[in-house]
Formats: C-alpha cells, sequence, structure tokens
C-alpha cells in the first residue's frame, strides 16, 4: 500500500499516489481461535522436581533436564512438550475435522509478554489447548495508521460478531471444544484437581463472553490472495505475480484465498517451494 498498490479510497486517505487500485489487498483477512483450559493438579509432576524449565541461563548451565538432553538428546527436551494431541469435530465442521486439541504440562493461557516464563513457574498445571480450525469468519482487514513505514498497520481481526461469520459457527466450535477438553479432564478426576481457567462458575452466557474475550490465533493469513483473472479481489496470479505490475511477487501467508488446513506453517512451506520452482523455471 505505501507503494501505491491497493484499495483507491484507502491510499488516496493517506495522500499515497495510486499506482494500482487493487482492492483485496489488505482485505479477507483469516485467522484461527484458540483458548485454553486449564486444570490444577492433584501432585506436582514428579519429573519437574527441581526443574527451571529454562534455557542455560548466561552461564552456560542448564537444569537437570536440559544436562540429560544435552548428554544424549534424551528426556522431555528432546519432545516438543506436548503430552498428546488429537483432531476432532465441533458441531460445525465441514468435510474435515475442526478441532485441535493438545495436552501441555504447563500453565500456558495465551501470548503476552512474559508467557514462556510464567508458563513453566507451576509445576502442578495441565493445560488443555483448544485450536478452532477451517474458521469462517474472512472479514479481517489491515489498513495504513499513516504513510510512514515504521508504524505499524492497524490490523483488524474483526473477530466473532465483528466478522463475516453471521450464523456464529466459529463461536460454536470453540464452545464445542471447551466441551471436549471438559470431557477429557472429567476421565482425569484421579490426577486433576479443579480447573483453573476459565474457571466453573460461568453460565452459558458467561463461557460466551470469555471466550469473546480471551480467545487469540495466531495465523494471520490470505490479505493478498492469489484468484482469477476476473475476481475483483484477488491480488495475485497462479505464479505469485501481483496482477497488473511487472516484477512484483508476493510469497508468504497472505497468498492463500482461504486459510489452509489446521496449522499454517507447512502450506507456508509449500507455497515457498512452488515458488521458488516458479521463479527458477521462468528466469532460465
Ligand atoms: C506465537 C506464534 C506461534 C505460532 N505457532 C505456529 C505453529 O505451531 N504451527 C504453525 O503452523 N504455525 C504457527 N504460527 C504461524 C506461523 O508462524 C506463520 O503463519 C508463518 O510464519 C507465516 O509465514 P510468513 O512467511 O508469511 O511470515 P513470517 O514468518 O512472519 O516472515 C516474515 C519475515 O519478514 C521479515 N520482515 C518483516 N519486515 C521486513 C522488512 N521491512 N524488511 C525485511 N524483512 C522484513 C520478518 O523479520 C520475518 O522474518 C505461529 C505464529 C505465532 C506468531
Amino acid at each position: 500500500m505505501l507503494s501505491g498498490i491497493g484499495p483507491r479510497a484507502e491510499l488516496e486517505r493517506h495522500g499515497i499516489a495510486v499506482r494500482l487500485d487493487r482492492p483485496g489487498v489488505g482485505a479477507n483477512l483469516h485467522d484461527r481461535y484458540e483458548v485454553c483450559v486449564v486444570h490444577r493438579m492433584i501432585h506436582d509432576y514428579a519429573i519437574f522436581k527441581d526443574q527451571t524449565l529454562n534455557v542455560p541461563g548466561r552461564d552456560g548451565k542448564g537444569d537437570g533436564l536440559f544436562v540429560e538432553w544435552d548428554k544424549d538428546r534424551g528426556g522431555p527436551y528432546s519432545t516438543n512438550g506436548s503430552l498428546a494431541a488429537f483432531v476432532a469435530r465441533s458441531s460445525v465442521a465441514g468435510v474435515d475435522p475442526d478441532l485441535y486439541v493438545m495436552a501441555l504440562p504447563i500453565d500456558f493461557h495465551g501470548y503476552y509478554p512474559g508467557y514462556a516464563a510464567e508458563a513453566a513457574l507451576k509445576h502442578d498445571r495441565l493445560t488443555l489447548l483448544v485450536l478452532k480450525a477451517h474458521t469462517q469468519n474472512r472479514g479481517g482487514t489491515i489498513t495504513l495508521v499513516s504513510t510512514d513505514p515504521r508504524d505499524r498497520p492497524l490490523i483488524d481481526f474483526r473477530y466473532f460478531e465483528e466478522g463475516t461469520d453471521v450464523e456464529g459457527k466459529d463461536m460454536q466450535g470453540v464452545l464445542d471444544g471447551i466441551a471436549l477438553a471438559r470431557r477429557i479432564a472429567a476421565r482425569l478426576s484421579s490426577i486433576i484437581a479443579d480447573e483453573v481457567i476459565p474457571g466453573r462458575n460461568t453460565d452459558e452466557q458467561g463461557l460466551r463472553d470469555w471466550v469473546h474475550n480471551n480467545a487469540w490465533g495466531h495465523h494471520a493469513s490470505c490479505t493478498c490472495k492469489i484468484g482469477a483473472a476476473d475476481d475483483s479481489q484477488a491480488v495475485l496470479d497462479g505464479d505469485f505475480r501481483v496482477r497488473g505490475v511487472h516484477g512484483l511477487r508476493v510469497v508468504d501467508a497472505s497468498v492463500f484465498p482461504r486459510i489452509p488446513a489446521i496449522f499454517v506453517c507447512s502450506a507456508v512451506y509449500m507455497v515457498s517451494e512452488r515458488a521458488s520452482d516458479v521463479i527458477i523455471a521462468q528466469n532460465r
């Protein structure tokens, strides 16, 4: 947009000369929803006793689990940290499963400054992370705050009822995921003491409000989508070229017309591989 490629009105609002009016730039922003159901266990994890669950300090010394990993690449630090994970279907799932549930032996309930250090402080937590994939909302936007490239753009996800999911399927999917996490926890009553987040003392509306206020995402994508020549919202052609200008391609998570799969990274790697093939072939 700062280079003059984007929605005309948005560019003119900032006095940017329009080189190419492409309304799809910054539109169609997708994301997913995550929430965590965090439990307090009856006992601390024995395996974490006297461990910091942190990287080595400035002195290069790590905790016992790090020493174990350093010695022969064994122990908990040789894993991805998840106790178990599976995919499931919510009541609003389409063809593919739309829920991903992951059990973590830490106190994790979202990203904020210091979240990683805090997650490792308590050794008696079991987090059941719920990710709602295949979300309906495609109403997010990215717009400019100013013409200063050092300013962050305005990223407005338009979560839940602010977006295009008029039937509320995304919210229902998240609620189904929480119900599933609670069913799992109920079967672990011999080791779980209580649910600390979101906690049981809310009614249905209270839980909706909690999801509304606490769900987050980190798979922002689709704001520069590949599409057909007659699609006014398409920005790129199938070879990642910006339609209407020469010598400019976009290759990142913004190229997808719809947010792919359950996690996005491997799809980003795949479009990157595809783009390098295309660029090499066209420049031989
Ligand atoms: C906290 C978090 C957790 C995540 N967990 C997962 C996960 O478990 N699984 C999964 O599949 N996905 C996960 N994702 C999503 C995934 O990381 C992103 O979707 C993916 O990295 C997007 O790739 P990208 O190439 O579009 O952008 P990025 O990976 O963000 O790459 C953009 C690059 O451009 C660089 N850059 C920015 N501005 C400039 C500039 N002006 N000049 C030069 N370089 C610049 C940045 O430094 C960066 O290296 C997670 C994301 C976050 C934020």
